[in-house]
């Protein structure tokens, strides 16, 4: 589990991954040579910043250019294409790129024919300020306009500079194969909707992102299903509001078994629930998680399939932005306190035993101690397995810069902040201590990064755990093997008894491999 953080925004994962195939090119003369085999693949090398959405956008990024001769490199310096895939959800992380880009300066100087391309949402926001006052950027393409980027390719090499930052209804590269980058292997992002709807007052991302748009859902359960094929025992499905996922089908697999349908009548639309429950029935032996729900959308429906499901992970991330219903309302959010606290209710209705996370923002315009108060009340009430915390950032264009004052001091939000990260950890490392003593399903992921003689995985609660990668591991025959003997690779799921925990990972020791879902071991 990530810690909290309110540290500086990092690049979150490079292209690392096997080539796909090359291409290959044959230079044809007079007919007196025979034709010669030679690697013409481009290098391209790209960075993404901020959310869960970039790196997944990287990837279908990825799957546009590799079909246009791109193979990936694991270093800028290798590269002929660098692309930063931006975030501009706050300033701190928009000035980290910035930085970033400017350092590509050192890189053209060692390679003149180096192009640079800045992706995402900074491309959206500051297209003007990229082109004109950055030089060294060549390219600049919002998060609707990948699949242009051939022909921008093709302009850049020539000479130009090249930009397409057109926001699109219908964009979700739905039908776009991804290359997975950075992977393990094991754990999948997939976005299944694009943009949003809601105009909270703080977010920039309506503007950068552009209107909500739901994914075909049978291209979503191909994605899944292919990954099982390919190994992957975990998927996260991504969307700004989950909860609001819409799809009406129109192809003529949407008709099988539909009454309506039979009846001459338009097939019901798919919403979160059923996209949740297909791809759950479809996928038995992926785990499932999802990313972000919305309080104020969030629906019984959603919890009831969570808990039907065992492959659906026990998890939801739930951000409550503020504990304070005077700023939930300048927020914009669409709910109170008393609406959070009772959907917090349902999902312990439905699964005792599910981990609930969060987003806070401290010190929003007009935020008073009073205010702050709540937040760190609410927080104690609801004991989050974990959070992400930010201090308030003005967005330009945004419902909150063009109505109020941000008025709170930057040292007072730093208080303030200082406070909610301090109670979080005490109630983190309460929630974790409830794990010592129990028994875990655990998918392995890998090698832990501190220690090669441990491995890391999570439970169903998204707690990271950590395992001896050298221990034996009791057979259902009642033997023991060692791992010497039969080393759990990652993907595998494996039980854990769960010996001790800190506010930020459990370590245990291994119990056995479940029959029910040996499928890697
Ligand atoms: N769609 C998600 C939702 O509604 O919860 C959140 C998406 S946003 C990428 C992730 C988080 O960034 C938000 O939940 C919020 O806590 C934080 N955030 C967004 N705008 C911010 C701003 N202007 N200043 C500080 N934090 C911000
Ligand atoms: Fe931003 Fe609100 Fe949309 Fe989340 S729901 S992306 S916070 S506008």
């Amino acid at each position: 589990m990530t810690p909290p953080t309110a540290g500086p925004e990092r690049p979150i994962s490079t292209w690392s991954q096997t080539p796909p195939d090359t291409l290959t090119a044959r230079r044809s003369g007079s007919g007196t040579f025979a034709p010669l085999s030679i690697e013409v693949r481009k290098k391209v090398y790209i960075e993404s910043y901020g959310c869960q959405m970039n790196v997944s956008d990287s990837e279908v990024v990825a799957g546009i250019l590799a079909k246009d001769g791109y193979t990936p490199v694991d270093r800028a310096e290798e590269a002929d294409l660098v692309l930063l895939n931006t975030c501009s959800i706050r300033e701190k992380a928009e000035y980290t790129v910035l930085q970033r880009i400017n350092e590509m300066n050192n890189l053209k100087a060692l390679n003149k024919d180096l192009k640079v391309g800045v992706l995402g949402c900074m491309a959206e926001r500051m297209r003007e300020d990229l082109l004109e006052k950055k030089k060294v950027v060549d390219l600049v393409v919002g998060p609707d306009a990948y699949r242009t980027l051939p022909e921008l390719l093709d302009k850049v090499g020539t000479g130009q500079k090249a930009v397409n930052v057109l926001l699109s209804r219908e964009e979700t590269y739905g039908e776009i194969v991804p290359v997975r980058l950075d992977t393990n292997g094991v754990t999948a992002f997939v976005t299944i909707m694009r943009g949003c709807d809601n105009m909270c007052a703080f977010c920039v991302v309506p503007f950068t992102r552009g209107r909500e748009r739901s994914r075909d859902a049978y291209s979503i359960v191909d994605e899944c299903r292919d990954l099982v094929s390919k190994g992957y025992g975990e998927v996260t499905l991504l969307g700004q509001n989950v909860d609001s996922y819409k799809w009406r089908p129109h192809d003529v697999r949407a008709a099988v078994g539909s009454r309506q349908q039979a009846a001459g009548s338009e097939p019901p639309p798919v919403d979160f629930a059923d996209l949740l429950g297909m791809v759950a029935a479809a996928c038995p032996t992926l785990r499932i998680r999802y990313s972000t729900s919305h309080p104020k959308d969030m629906t019984d429906k959603v919890l009831a399939t969570m808990a039907l499901y065992p492959n659906i992970c026990k998890y939801i991330h739930l951000p409550v932005q503020s504990g304070s219903s005077a700023v939930l309302k300048r927020m914009n959010r669409g709910y109170d306190r008393a609406w959070y606290l009772q959907r917090i209710a349902a999902i312990r209705h439905f699964m005792p035993d599910c981990a609930i996370s969060t987003d806070i923002i401290t010190g929003f315009c007009g935020e008073t101690e009073e205010d702050h108060q709540q937040t760190l009340s609410l927080m104690d009430d609801v004991g989050y397995d974990m959070a992400y915390m930010f201090k308030y950032s003005e967005r330009p264009k945004t419902l909150a810069a063009r109505k109020y004052p941000d008025d709170v001091p930057d040292d007072v939000k730093g208080r303030r902040l200082t406070e909610i990260i301090a109670l979080q950890k005490r109630k983190s490392a309460e929630r974790m201590a409830a794990f010592v003593g129990q028994e875990q399903e655990v998918l392995l992921e890998g090698v832990s990064k501190r220690s090669a003689e441990h491995l890391y995985g999570r439970n169903s609660q998204n707690a990271v755990v950590i395992v001896p990668r050298f221990v034996s591991v009791p057979q259902a025959d009642g033997s023991k093997r060692t791992a010497a003997d039969h080393e759990l690779p990652p993907g595998t799921f494996i039980r854990v008894r769960i010996t001790s925990a800190t506010s930020g990972s459990l370590q245990g020791e291994v119990r056995g491999v479940p029959d029910e879902i040996a499928h890697t071991a």
